[in-house]
Protein backbone atom coordinates (compact mmCIF):
# COMPACT_ATOMS: atom_id res chain seq x y z
CA UNK A 1 0.00 0.00 0.00
CA UNK A 2 1.75 3.15 -1.19
CA UNK A 3 0.74 6.06 0.77
CA UNK A 4 1.30 3.78 4.57
CA UNK A 5 4.81 3.19 2.70
CA UNK A 6 5.83 6.84 2.11
CA UNK A 7 4.39 7.41 5.35
CA UNK A 8 6.79 4.67 7.00
CA UNK A 9 9.66 6.58 5.05
CA UNK A 10 8.44 9.88 6.30
CA UNK A 11 8.35 8.59 9.55
CA UNK A 12 11.60 7.06 9.95
CA UNK A 13 13.30 10.50 8.29
CA UNK A 14 12.37 12.33 10.77
CA UNK A 15 12.84 10.11 12.99
CA UNK A 16 16.06 10.13 12.25
CA UNK A 17 16.18 14.20 12.41
CA UNK A 18 14.81 14.03 15.45
CA UNK A 19 17.04 12.26 17.08
CA UNK A 20 20.23 14.30 15.60
CA UNK A 21 18.23 17.35 17.41
CA UNK A 22 18.01 15.52 19.76
CA UNK A 23 22.36 14.48 20.47
CA UNK A 24 22.86 17.87 19.26
CA UNK A 25 20.71 19.21 22.08
CA UNK A 26 22.54 16.76 24.35
CA UNK A 27 26.21 17.85 23.36
CA UNK A 28 25.41 21.42 23.50
CA UNK A 29 23.58 21.06 27.30
CA UNK A 30 26.75 18.77 28.40
CA UNK A 31 29.21 21.55 26.71
CA UNK A 32 27.47 24.34 28.26
CA UNK A 33 27.93 22.57 31.55
CA UNK A 34 31.03 22.19 31.37
CA UNK A 35 31.70 26.06 30.08
CA UNK A 36 29.70 27.20 33.28
CA UNK A 37 31.97 24.72 35.67
CA UNK A 38 34.70 25.93 33.80
CA UNK A 39 33.98 29.61 35.14
CA UNK A 40 32.73 30.31 31.83
CA UNK A 41 35.46 28.94 29.56
CA UNK A 42 34.96 29.56 26.22
CA UNK A 43 31.83 32.35 26.47
CA UNK A 44 32.91 36.07 25.79
CA UNK A 45 30.70 39.01 26.03
CA UNK A 46 30.09 40.79 22.36
CA UNK A 47 29.09 45.03 22.59
CA UNK A 48 27.25 46.43 19.94
CA UNK A 49 26.77 49.78 20.49
CA UNK A 50 23.79 51.72 19.76
CA UNK A 51 24.29 55.21 18.21
CA UNK A 52 22.10 58.94 17.96
CA UNK A 53 19.98 58.56 14.99
CA UNK A 54 22.49 60.72 12.55
CA UNK A 55 25.02 58.09 13.30
CA UNK A 56 27.70 60.08 15.08
CA UNK A 57 28.05 59.31 18.73
CA UNK A 58 27.73 55.89 20.67
CA UNK A 59 25.05 56.36 23.22
CA UNK A 60 24.88 53.13 24.65
CA UNK A 61 25.54 49.21 23.91
CA UNK A 62 23.64 45.63 23.86
CA UNK A 63 25.43 43.24 25.67
CA UNK A 64 25.13 39.40 23.56
CA UNK A 65 26.50 36.42 24.77
CA UNK A 66 29.64 34.79 22.54
CA UNK A 67 30.21 30.92 22.43
CA UNK A 68 33.48 29.84 20.73
CA UNK A 69 33.15 25.68 21.39
CA UNK A 70 36.43 24.05 20.26
CA UNK A 71 34.79 21.21 18.25
CA UNK A 72 31.42 23.40 17.14
CA UNK A 73 32.51 26.27 16.47
CA UNK A 74 31.15 29.50 17.15
CA UNK A 75 27.29 28.54 18.60
CA UNK A 76 24.48 30.99 18.47
CA UNK A 77 22.90 32.40 21.13
CA UNK A 78 19.83 31.85 19.19
CA UNK A 79 20.49 28.33 19.50
CA UNK A 80 22.02 27.78 22.65
CA UNK A 81 19.79 29.97 24.95
CA UNK A 82 16.31 28.06 24.47
CA UNK A 83 18.43 24.60 24.97
CA UNK A 84 19.80 26.75 28.24
CA UNK A 85 16.24 27.67 29.38
CA UNK A 86 14.76 23.82 28.60
CA UNK A 87 17.33 22.70 30.73
CA UNK A 88 17.53 25.23 33.36
CA UNK A 89 20.65 26.05 32.85
CA UNK A 90 20.07 29.52 32.10
CA UNK A 91 19.84 30.17 35.69
CA UNK A 92 23.80 29.62 35.61
CA UNK A 93 24.32 30.79 32.64
CA UNK A 94 22.64 34.14 33.31
CA UNK A 95 24.65 34.74 36.43
CA UNK A 96 27.55 34.62 34.38
CA UNK A 97 26.14 37.17 32.14
CA UNK A 98 25.53 39.75 34.65
CA UNK A 99 29.17 39.12 36.45
CA UNK A 100 30.46 39.62 33.28
CA UNK A 101 28.78 42.67 32.23
CA UNK A 102 29.43 45.09 35.29
CA UNK A 103 32.90 43.32 35.23
CA UNK A 104 32.63 45.49 31.81
CA UNK A 105 31.41 48.16 32.53
CA UNK A 106 34.00 48.76 35.72
CA UNK A 107 36.48 48.35 32.68
CA UNK A 108 34.78 51.09 31.11
CA UNK A 109 34.22 53.62 33.44
CA UNK A 110 38.42 53.39 34.32
CA UNK A 111 38.49 54.11 30.63
CA UNK A 112 36.32 56.73 31.09
CA UNK A 113 33.25 56.01 29.28
CA UNK A 114 30.26 55.81 31.69
CA UNK A 115 28.33 54.01 29.03
CA UNK A 116 24.81 52.35 29.29
CA UNK A 117 24.52 48.71 28.78
CA UNK A 118 21.91 46.45 27.93
CA UNK A 119 21.52 43.03 28.70
CA UNK A 120 18.73 40.41 27.80
CA UNK A 121 17.36 38.38 30.60
CA UNK A 122 15.22 35.46 29.35
CA UNK A 123 12.01 33.93 30.41
CA UNK A 124 12.91 31.47 33.01
CA UNK A 125 15.25 34.24 34.95
CA UNK A 126 12.51 36.73 35.16
CA UNK A 127 10.33 33.73 36.87
CA UNK A 128 13.02 33.67 39.25
CA UNK A 129 12.43 35.82 42.18
CA UNK A 130 15.88 36.18 42.91
CA UNK A 131 17.27 37.90 39.83
CA UNK A 132 16.55 41.35 41.28
CA UNK A 133 18.59 40.73 44.19
CA UNK A 134 21.62 38.98 42.05
CA UNK A 135 21.53 41.83 39.40
CA UNK A 136 21.54 43.88 42.61
CA UNK A 137 24.40 42.51 44.44
CA UNK A 138 26.60 42.39 41.13
CA UNK A 139 25.92 45.92 40.55
CA UNK A 140 27.07 47.41 43.83
CA UNK A 141 29.95 45.56 43.95
CA UNK A 142 31.43 46.81 40.76
CA UNK A 143 29.77 50.35 41.44
CA UNK A 144 27.31 49.96 38.70
CA UNK A 145 24.50 52.78 39.04
CA UNK A 146 21.42 50.73 38.40
CA UNK A 147 19.81 53.36 35.98
CA UNK A 148 22.95 52.48 33.36
CA UNK A 149 21.52 48.87 33.18
CA UNK A 150 18.58 48.31 30.24
CA UNK A 151 16.70 45.15 30.95
CA UNK A 152 15.80 43.36 27.50
CA UNK A 153 12.43 41.23 27.74
CA UNK A 154 10.22 39.89 25.20
CA UNK A 155 6.70 39.51 25.23
CA UNK A 156 6.40 36.35 24.97
CA UNK A 157 8.95 36.23 28.21
CA UNK A 158 6.55 38.55 29.73
CA UNK A 159 3.30 36.59 28.19
CA UNK A 160 5.32 33.11 29.95
CA UNK A 161 4.09 33.87 33.18
CA UNK A 162 3.07 37.45 33.49
CA UNK A 163 1.91 37.63 37.37
CA UNK A 164 5.25 36.39 38.49
CA UNK A 165 7.12 38.69 35.39
CA UNK A 166 5.33 41.81 36.75
CA UNK A 167 6.57 41.58 39.90
CA UNK A 168 9.82 40.86 39.37
CA UNK A 169 9.79 44.06 36.72
CA UNK A 170 8.17 45.60 39.42
CA UNK A 171 11.06 45.30 42.09
CA UNK A 172 13.66 45.85 39.35
CA UNK A 173 12.13 49.28 38.50
CA UNK A 174 11.76 49.61 42.22
CA UNK A 175 15.74 49.30 42.16
CA UNK A 176 16.07 51.43 39.75
CA UNK A 177 17.14 49.58 36.90
CA UNK A 178 15.26 50.30 33.42
CA UNK A 179 12.87 47.73 31.26
CA UNK A 180 13.37 47.74 27.43
CA UNK A 181 10.78 45.54 25.37
CA UNK A 182 12.54 43.83 22.78
CA UNK A 183 11.76 42.52 19.39
CA UNK A 184 8.38 44.46 20.30
CA UNK A 185 5.65 44.01 17.89
CA UNK A 186 6.81 40.20 17.13
CA UNK A 187 4.97 38.49 20.06
CA UNK A 188 1.58 37.87 21.10
CA UNK A 189 0.56 40.65 23.51
CA UNK A 190 -2.47 42.72 24.71
CA UNK A 191 -0.68 46.47 24.75
CA UNK A 192 -2.01 46.77 28.04
CA UNK A 193 1.22 45.18 29.62
CA UNK A 194 2.73 48.42 28.44
CA UNK A 195 0.64 50.31 30.77
CA UNK A 196 1.33 48.24 33.88
CA UNK A 197 5.01 47.87 33.12
CA UNK A 198 5.69 51.34 32.03
CA UNK A 199 9.23 50.38 30.04
CA UNK A 200 11.89 53.05 29.46
CA UNK A 201 12.53 51.62 26.00
CA UNK A 202 10.95 49.88 23.35
CA UNK A 203 12.84 48.15 20.39
CA UNK A 204 11.51 47.62 17.07
CA UNK A 205 11.93 44.37 15.95
CA UNK A 206 15.04 43.78 13.03
CA UNK A 207 12.20 42.37 10.93
CA UNK A 208 10.14 45.12 10.80
CA UNK A 209 13.12 47.70 10.18
CA UNK A 210 14.31 45.24 7.46
CA UNK A 211 11.29 46.10 5.43
CA UNK A 212 10.47 49.16 6.17
CA UNK A 213 11.36 50.53 2.89
CA UNK A 214 9.50 47.92 0.76
CA UNK A 215 6.99 47.13 2.84
CA UNK A 216 4.49 48.99 3.92
CA UNK A 217 2.85 47.69 6.40
CA UNK A 218 6.30 47.34 8.05
CA UNK A 219 6.86 51.40 7.83
CA UNK A 220 3.23 51.33 9.29
CA UNK A 221 4.25 49.56 12.34
CA UNK A 222 7.55 51.41 12.79
CA UNK A 223 5.40 54.64 13.02
CA UNK A 224 3.05 53.32 15.00
CA UNK A 225 5.76 52.10 17.53
CA UNK A 226 7.09 55.94 17.18
CA UNK A 227 4.15 57.33 18.10
CA UNK A 228 3.25 54.72 21.03
CA UNK A 229 6.67 55.78 22.66
CA UNK A 230 6.50 59.09 22.19
CA UNK A 231 3.29 59.79 22.83
CA UNK A 232 3.74 57.49 26.18
CA UNK A 233 7.45 58.88 27.11
CA UNK A 234 9.34 56.06 26.03
CA UNK A 235 13.07 55.85 24.13
CA UNK A 236 12.71 53.53 21.08
CA UNK A 237 15.45 51.76 19.63
CA UNK A 238 15.81 50.77 15.77
CA UNK A 239 17.34 47.27 15.56
CA UNK A 240 19.03 45.36 12.58
CA UNK A 241 19.66 49.19 11.16
CA UNK A 242 21.52 47.99 7.37
CA UNK A 243 21.38 50.20 5.04
CA UNK A 244 22.09 54.32 4.69
CA UNK A 245 18.46 54.38 3.22
CA UNK A 246 17.16 52.98 6.31
CA UNK A 247 18.98 55.27 8.23
CA UNK A 248 17.96 58.41 7.12
CA UNK A 249 13.84 57.54 6.69
CA UNK A 250 14.32 56.75 10.70
CA UNK A 251 15.74 60.12 11.29
CA UNK A 252 13.31 61.74 9.45
CA UNK A 253 10.30 59.75 11.21
CA UNK A 254 12.10 60.91 15.14
CA UNK A 255 14.95 61.40 17.18
CA UNK A 256 15.66 57.35 18.27
CA UNK A 257 18.39 55.21 18.87
CA UNK A 258 19.88 52.83 16.03
CA UNK A 259 22.02 49.56 15.98
CA UNK A 260 22.68 46.71 13.01
CA UNK A 261 25.19 46.65 11.18
CA UNK A 262 25.51 49.78 9.32
CA UNK A 263 27.17 51.28 12.24
CA UNK A 264 28.77 48.38 13.83
CA UNK A 265 28.63 44.72 14.48
CA UNK A 266 28.67 42.97 18.16
CA UNK A 267 32.27 43.49 18.35
CA UNK A 268 34.65 42.58 21.81
CA UNK A 269 35.15 44.82 24.49
CA UNK A 270 38.68 46.11 23.60
CA UNK A 271 37.40 47.42 19.85
CA UNK A 272 33.87 49.09 21.50
CA UNK A 273 36.85 51.37 23.52
CA UNK A 274 38.61 52.14 20.66
CA UNK A 275 35.11 53.02 18.94
CA UNK A 276 34.72 54.96 22.16
CA UNK A 277 38.04 56.52 21.98
CA UNK A 278 37.72 57.62 18.11
P1 LIG B 1 18.26 40.16 20.37
O1 LIG B 1 18.36 40.48 21.81
O2 LIG B 1 17.07 40.69 19.65
O3 LIG B 1 19.63 40.66 19.74
C1 LIG B 1 19.76 41.20 18.46
C2 LIG B 1 20.36 40.21 17.51
O4 LIG B 1 20.40 40.80 16.21
C3 LIG B 1 21.80 39.82 17.82
O5 LIG B 1 21.99 38.47 17.41
C4 LIG B 1 22.60 40.76 16.91
O6 LIG B 1 23.89 40.27 16.61
C5 LIG B 1 21.71 40.77 15.70
N1 LIG B 1 21.90 41.97 14.88
C6 LIG B 1 22.28 43.21 15.26
N2 LIG B 1 22.30 44.06 14.22
C7 LIG B 1 21.92 43.36 13.13
C8 LIG B 1 21.73 43.70 11.75
O7 LIG B 1 21.94 44.82 11.30
N3 LIG B 1 21.30 42.70 10.92
C9 LIG B 1 21.07 41.44 11.39
N4 LIG B 1 20.66 40.51 10.52
N5 LIG B 1 21.22 41.08 12.70
C10 LIG B 1 21.64 42.04 13.56
P2 LIG B 1 22.69 37.38 18.34
O8 LIG B 1 23.83 38.00 19.09
O9 LIG B 1 22.95 36.20 17.51
O10 LIG B 1 21.57 37.07 19.43
C11 LIG B 1 20.38 36.45 19.06
C12 LIG B 1 19.40 36.42 20.21
O11 LIG B 1 19.92 35.58 21.25
C13 LIG B 1 19.19 37.79 20.86
O12 LIG B 1 18.25 38.56 20.14
C14 LIG B 1 18.69 37.35 22.23
O13 LIG B 1 17.34 37.01 22.17
C15 LIG B 1 19.51 36.11 22.49
N6 LIG B 1 20.69 36.49 23.31
C16 LIG B 1 21.88 36.97 22.89
N7 LIG B 1 22.69 37.22 23.95
C17 LIG B 1 21.96 36.92 25.06
C18 LIG B 1 22.22 36.98 26.47
O14 LIG B 1 23.28 37.42 26.94
N8 LIG B 1 21.20 36.54 27.30
C19 LIG B 1 20.00 36.10 26.82
N9 LIG B 1 19.07 35.69 27.70
N10 LIG B 1 19.73 36.05 25.51
C20 LIG B 1 20.69 36.45 24.63
MG1 LIG C 1 18.15 42.16 22.87
MG1 LIG D 1 15.87 42.17 19.49
MG1 LIG E 1 15.64 38.53 19.30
Amino acid sequence: YKAKQEGANVYRFYESAMNAGVERFLKIDNALRHALDNHGQNLSLAFQPQYSVDGERILSAEVLIRWHHPEFGQVSPAQFIPIAEDTGQISLLGNWIIDATVRSYAVLVRAGHELPLSINISALQLRDPRLTMTLHDACVQFHVPPHNIMVEVTESAIMSDEIKVMETLKTLKAHGYRISIDDFGTGYSCLNYIQKIRPAEIKVDQSFVGKMLTDRDSHSIVEFTLGLASSMGMEVVAEGVETEAQRQELQRLGNIKLQGYLLSRPIPLEQMMALLEA
